[in-house]
């Protein structure tokens, strides 16, 4: 190993950092669906999604033809405050899987957020404000998209309203104490603050909230707040447009010393990091330039990719936003309260199920004790802490580099590290202290939620 010459960790310098991020949809033949009006029935123009979302965003959520969109320069000299971020051999995990396979992971980390989120926040901050508005409102679940997008707008001020997830809101006070240090409102959702939140309370008085619910108060704040507008941190085209800046660094950081990876292992919760990390590889194949292996990770408790369906469904649980078709489990569906491994969401980006639904990339579940015992195991012998959601990748590229020792393979593994996983130091007591339960849902119980979807054409 050692005379491979490839460092440990491989940087790009500042001026090697994409100039411009890459619209994968633009070399789609198939498009992924348009979003529809849940009134009409109609693909939403423009000037439907500008009462919601800031206008320049709006564009690039449209456009699926345009293939390079030029990084502002405000944005570049942001991300020069975190990026290029590394691409790290692991060697030392090689190493103790004693596997002819060779490692690299991407790691988005290395910031104050503590996630790859912080790409697509300080781009869509910056567009609202460069619109003029006064601030923006989101959700957040675990609360790394919250504290990215504060960290966002404190830069810019811009005022930043946060609907928080009630459980997480109780279960992770630190989380919320660093989005209000930097200088976010947030209030736990469902909220007597919003029609929406009040009416899920008078219908579900026990509820701890959802995703889809805060998803749902917050667009309605934005809605009726003069200068406000929304903004959605997964899921949406222009989100995984910015999270392309993934993987444009780490193919030019890999193409620097000759090595192409035969697989790409991405976590899925809305399908943001892992569309960023496989954009550029991704391309390639649809071009027909060169061939990988793409593989979605997504938990067993929410597993949209593989048990869920390709349909139109709502993205929220109040039903107020567009509809968009993905492979979804149904807007209605919460995974089991023991579920502490993040990747919540029912749905999946529509341009990844697009793919996914053409057999362009696979997608495996796994269980949340296997997760964990991964994590640890990564920590361990990486070091670095991981993120549960991280964790559901570092799964599948130690189970793929596994399968190379039976087999003598020398196979080439990248795969995304997403984050940290400091604030969830709770869901490690519990596996730590052997409380972790896996949690599967039933055929039934998902048939039940997949009644729910509404009746298209
Ligand atoms: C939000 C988050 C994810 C999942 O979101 P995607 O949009 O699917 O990328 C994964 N990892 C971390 C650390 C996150 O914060």
């Amino acid at each position: 190993m050692q005379n491979e010459k490839i460092p440990y960790k491989i940087y790009l310098s500042e001026n090697e950092m994409p100039k411009a991020w890459y619209n994968l949809r633009a070399d789609m033949k198939q498009k992924p669906a348009p979003l529809l009006n849940p009134g009409t029935q109609q693909p939403m123009t423009a000037e439907e999604l500008s009462g919601v979302f800031c206008e320049e965003l709006v564009k690039q959520e449209l456009d699926d033809t345009t293939a390079f969109f030029q990084i502002p320069e405000e944005i570049r000299s942001f991300y020069k405050m975190y990026r290029p971020s590394p691409l790290v051999r692991a060697y030392c995990l090689e190493e103790k899987l004693d596997t002819p396979a060779k490692i690299y992971y991407k790691f988005e980390g290395n910031n104050t957020s503590g996630s790859h989120k912080l790409n697509s926040a300080i781009a869509q901050a910056y567009y609202a404000k460069k619109q003029g508005l006064k601030g923006v409102t989101t959700e957040t679940g675990a609360g790394q998209w919250g504290t990215a997008l504060s960290m966002a707008c404190a830069y810019l001020g811009l005022d930043c309203k946060v609907y928080m997830v009630k459980c997480s809101y109780e279960q992770k006070p630190f989380r919320r104490e660093v989005m209000r240090t930097y200088g976010a409102s947030v209030t736990p959702s469902p909220s007597m603050d919003t029609q929406v939140g009040r009416k899920i309370l008078a219908e579900h008085p026990g509820t701890t909230g959802s995703l889809g619910c805060a998803i749902s108060e917050a667009v309605e704040t934005a809605v009726g707040s003069e200068g406000y507008r929304y903004v959605l941190g997964s899921v949406l085209n222009q989100v995984m447009l910015h999270q392309s800046v993934i993987g444009l660094e780490a193919k030019a950081a890999l193409d620097k010393y000759g090595v192409k990876p035969d697989m790409i292992i991405g976590c899925a919760g809305g399908g943001s990091n892992l569309g960023g990390l496989i954009a550029p590889f991704m391309g390639q194949k649809l071009r027909g330039e060169a061939d990988y292996r793409f593989i979605a990770v997504e938990p067993a408790s929410c597993p949209s990719f593989t048990r869920g369906v390709y349909a139109y469904d709502f993205c929220d649980t109040g039903m107020v936003c567009p509809l968009a078709k993905m492979y979804t489990l149904g807007s209605g569906f919460i995974p089991s309260a023991n579920h502490a491994g993040g990747l919540r969401y029912h749905g999946m980006s529509s341009t990844l199920s697009e793919l996914y639904h053409q057999g362009l990339m696979e997608a495996t579940s796994v269980k949340q004790t296997e997760v964990f015992e991964a994590a640890e195991y990564f920590a361990r012998v990486e070091g670095i802490l991981p993120a549960p959601e991280s964790s559901h990748a570092i799964r599948v590229a130690i189970d793929e580099a596994m399968k190379c020792k039976e087999t003598g393979e020398e196979k080439t593994i990248l795969f995304g590290l997403t984050g940290t996983g400091y604030f969830d130091m709770v869901a490690y007591e519990k596996f730590h202290d052997g409380q972790m339960e896996d949690y599967i849902p039933t055929d039934a119980e998902l048939e039940q939620y997949r009644n729910t979807l509404p009746k298209i054409g």
